[in-house]
């Protein structure tokens, strides 16, 4: 029997103010579907991208929205081996349809919640850490002594990145857009931050690292920081673009990176990263070991009623908010 839940929806891409609360019904699970009570739903910037439908391929409207939930099950579907009720389960990836107050998933996109973590701590980590983890691993593996400069390091991901790459013995030359923002980062481990709206973020690399560059840049704000962070490698350096917070990237010519000294680029999705179930649970493993470790530790972590998703977004577009945020439904 189906019952009825409340969730976001939205008919139209644009502003916040088209994320409405609406009633949906909801069906009984089907086969390999857990269905999910939730308890606290990460907010990430790719919510925004679906939102404004900038992203492609645009959802297809009408739409739910979010990729992050961490919850109660509340039903089985056929088929499902591993969960039952009551487990409290997280989960990064789509269907958009975190944000709600129950929904069915795939029960490949589950993973159990270590015990001594709350939903929200949960929330605030999942997407982001996992994220972080494939970043700093597996799209390109990062090791005591290197310098990497990543944007936004106040941000969500960002406040992981610099706790986890500090902790490995990585100097971090970190970017925000305010003071307050830089002290932040720096009490996550950035070991250099920088303030990209005062100081040209180019020269302090220069300076920073006498003229060799860094061996990896992390960019996620795009149009605004690209062209730039190219010039920060060092020859054979790694451009790991991303995210567009500040718009999309233009197309780059391949020479372009020859004659910059041989550098890698490569515009990777935690999507292609975390498809495997295999692969989904060791970097949750791997995530889980380094919460345990105090490698990763609580973000600043700023909650929202589920009812107020359009004022958290508003928020976040702003820049107004750092570490990670969370609705709670
Ligand atoms: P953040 O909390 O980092 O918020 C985005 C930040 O980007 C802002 O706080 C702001 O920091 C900075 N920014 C720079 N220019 C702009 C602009 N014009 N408008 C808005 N913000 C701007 O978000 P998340 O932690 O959720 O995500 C960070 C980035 O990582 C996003 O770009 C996201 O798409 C990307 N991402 C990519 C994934 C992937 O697998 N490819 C997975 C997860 C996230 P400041 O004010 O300091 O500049």
């Amino acid at each position: 029997m189906a019952e009825t839940t409340s969730a976001v929806r939205f008919e139209h891409h644009g502003d916040p103010d088209v994320l409405k609360m609406q009633d949906v019904e909801l069906a009984p699970p089907t086969e390999g579907e857990l269905q999910i009570q939730h308890e606290a739903i990460g907010v990430n910037y790719i919510d925004i991208y679906h939102r404004k439908g900038v992203y492609a391929p645009p959802l297809p409207l009408p739409a739910g929205l979010g990729m992050e939930g961490v919850g109660v099950v509340r039903a089985v579907g056929a088929g499902v081996d591993g969960f039952a009720v009551g487990d409290r389960v997280a989960y990064v990836g789509g269907p958009p349809d975190a944000y709600s107050q129950a929904r069915n998933l795939p029960a490949a996109r589950a993973l159990k919640v270590p015990s001594d973590l709350t939903p929200e701590l949960t929330a605030a980590l999942i997407f982001k850490g996992l994220t972080v983890e494939y970043l700093i691993h597996r799209c390109r593996a990062i090791s005591a002594g290197d310098t990497v400069l990543w944007h936004a390091a106040a941000g969500g991901v960002g406040t992981i990145a610099c706790q986890w790459l500090s902790a490995k013995g990585v100097t971090v030359i970190g970017t925000a857009s305010s003071a307050e923002k830089l002290e932040k980062a720096k009490v996550n481990g950035c070991t250099h931050p920088v303030n990209y709206r005062q100081t040209d973020f180019e020269a302090c690399v220069e300076e920073l690292t006498d003229g060799a560059g860094v061996d990896v840049v992390y960019d996620s704000v795009g149009a605004d920081t690209f062209e730039k962070s190219l010039n920060c490698l060092r020859p054979r350096g790694t451009m790991v673009s991303f995210g567009e917070a500040s718009g999309p990237v233009d197309p780059v010519a391949i020479s372009t990176l020859g004659a910059k000294g041989s550098l890698y680029l490569t515009r990777p999705s935690i999507a292609h990263y975390t498809a495997q179930r295999s692969e989904y649970e060791a970097a949750a493993a791997n995530l889980f070991q380094a919460i345990r470790e105090g490698s990763v530790r609580a973000p600043e972590i700023t909650t929202y009623a589920l009812g107020d998703a359009a004022q958290a977004h508003t928020d976040m577009e702003a820049r107004r908010t750092t570490g990670s945020v969370v609705l709670i439904p």
